[in-house]
């Protein structure tokens, strides 16, 4: 789900509860496809969080459904070295208690 203007059909993230297109206040999450492009991304080395093993790929992904729709997120089930920019990526789910945060993984062709 990405918040969208029901006046202007903008999609708006992060979330804010006003369109910066517009500036209507009539914006919902909306449910979207999933899919999207590897814009951006590093391969971390670190072990900066103890719970997160390394390497990691830290992403920026473009949404299909609007240019410049970034999310930050994380490549998984692929080796961190395989990733490229231009890369079609589909979002999984993984839970996390009791939040599911969108990951990315390859897409199929
Ligand atoms: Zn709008």
């Amino acid at each position: 789900m990405i918040n969208q203007c029901q006046s202007c059909q903008r999609y708006v993230h992060p979330p804010v509860p006003m369109c910066p297109s517009c500036q209507s206040r009539d914006v919902v999450a909306t449910p979207v496809s999933g899919k999207a492009t590897v814009v951006s991304y590093t391969v971390n080395h670190m072990p900066w969080v103890p719970d997160l093993p390394v390497p990691y790929v830290f992403a920026a992904v473009e949404l299909d459904e609007q240019p410049g729709l970034r999310l930050s997120t994380e490549i998984v089930n692929i080796d961190p070295e395989a990733v490229f920019i231009g890369m079609s990526v589909k979002v999984v789910f993984e839970q996390q208690e009791e939040i599911y945060l969108p990951l990315f993984e390859p897409q199929l062709p």
